[in-house]
């Protein structure tokens, strides 16, 4: 897979070491928004203040000169618009019909199937990239030359990355790889050491763009009335009487000790304050709520760890709802702290 961030850095490389060049991330603002006219301002308040004003002012200039990397076309195309407040007309643009083109170019399929790539990799290894077939049905047989998808990945990505692309693929295994039997499939030239095939998944990953589109929502806020008010309450949500956020019914608890009923996410910031996590030698994570004694988690990762450590917590509270028990309150953070060494 290759992310459109990918491709625009590619188009677009930065000088420096770190991080993306400022004309690729506006060039990002367009690609992510095909077919829509931005005015500078409208760039400038996307980019959220990641560059100075007048450096987004310059990409912007720059993608709608004619470029090298597309052939002489501009990555934007622009025209002057009136503006309502003052004399001097703004200036807008929206992604070029070559850029779309450089950027979001697909493999054509082809009716009849081809053949294999083969290429070479390290240490006389070879690695086969079959034909992917994208037909129906109803359209019958339809196949992408593994050439093609080669060609475009690197035209796209650079042959650099594609070449990372692929052999990350071949090294994830099934289902994305597999090893041939090279005996049984051995036609010609020396015999390699091994050799792997890309299938099922790893070609589809090969072959496939991560696309995004983003589409702006203009909302208006409202002070709320009684009539809307009364309709949530018909649907089960009230204020939480503790900290105000609309909740439903379901998600307030009685914390032991208190005179008010409160809110789940409440209850789930305090519960996180009060997290112990241990990284062991293999690498895996065990995590503890402090204060709610059994409340333990285990996980190959930290993220796994924690969502099961946020699962039984649910569980454990929608048990004790159930059974119409108290819900014992959670320590204060500065009770749940141990020794410095032990923070994570
Ligand atoms: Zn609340």
């Amino acid at each position: 897979m290759a992310t459109l961030e990918q491709r625009l850095e590619h188009l677009f490389p930065s000088k420096k070491r770190k991080g993306p060049s400022s004309i690729a991330l506006v060039a990002l603002i367009f690609a992510e928004r095909r077919g829509k006219w931005l005015t500078q301002d409208d760039a400038i308040s996307l980019m959220n203040k990641k560059f100075a004003d007048s450096t987004i002012r310059k990409a912007f200039k720059e993608l709608s000169r004619p470029l090298d990397v597309l052939e002489g076309h501009s990555f934007i195309d622009i025209e002057l618009i009136r503006r309502y407040d003052k004399g001097r007309p703004a200036l807008r643009g929206k992604l070029s019909e070559a850029a779309a083109e450089r950027i979001f170019e697909l493999v054509t399929p082809v009716k009849e199937k081809p053949p294999s790539s083969f290429l070479l990799i390290n240490k006389g290894g070879k690695l086969e990239i079959p034909p992917l077939f994208v037909g129906s049905e109803n359209n019958g047989s339809k196949w992408l030359s593994p050439e093609d998808i080669l060609l475009l990945r690197e035209k796209k990505i650079g042959k650099k990355q594609a070449n990372r692309l692929l052999k990350g693929i071949a090294d994830k295994g099934k289902p994305y790889s597999e090893s041939v039997d090279i005996l049984k499939d051995h036609r010609f030239g020396p015999l390699p050491s091994h050799q792997i095939r890309i299938i099922d998944a790893g070609q589809r990953e090969l072959a496939s763009d991560e696309n995004r589109l983003c589409i702006g929502i203009k909302a208006l806020v409202m002070p709320a009335t009684d009539e809307h008010r009364k309709r949530l309450e018909a649907a089960g949500i009230a204020p939480c009487p503790s900290c105000g956020n609309p909740t439903h019914r379901s998600d307030l608890i009685r914390i032991q000790g208190t005179e008010t009923d409160s809110c789940l996410t409440e209850y789930f910031e305090l519960a996180k304050k009060c997290i112990h996590s241990i990284r062991h030698e293999d690498g895996s994570w065990s995590e503890m709520i402090v204060g709610i004694s059994g409340m333990t988690s285990e996980g190959e990762t930290k993220d796994e760890c924690r969502k099961k450590l946020m699962n039984d917590l649910m569980i454990w509270i929608r048990d004790k709802q159930l059974n119409g028990s108290a819900i014992p309150p959670i320590p204060q953070a500065q009770f749940c702290l141990l020794s410095d060494r032990d923070r994570l």
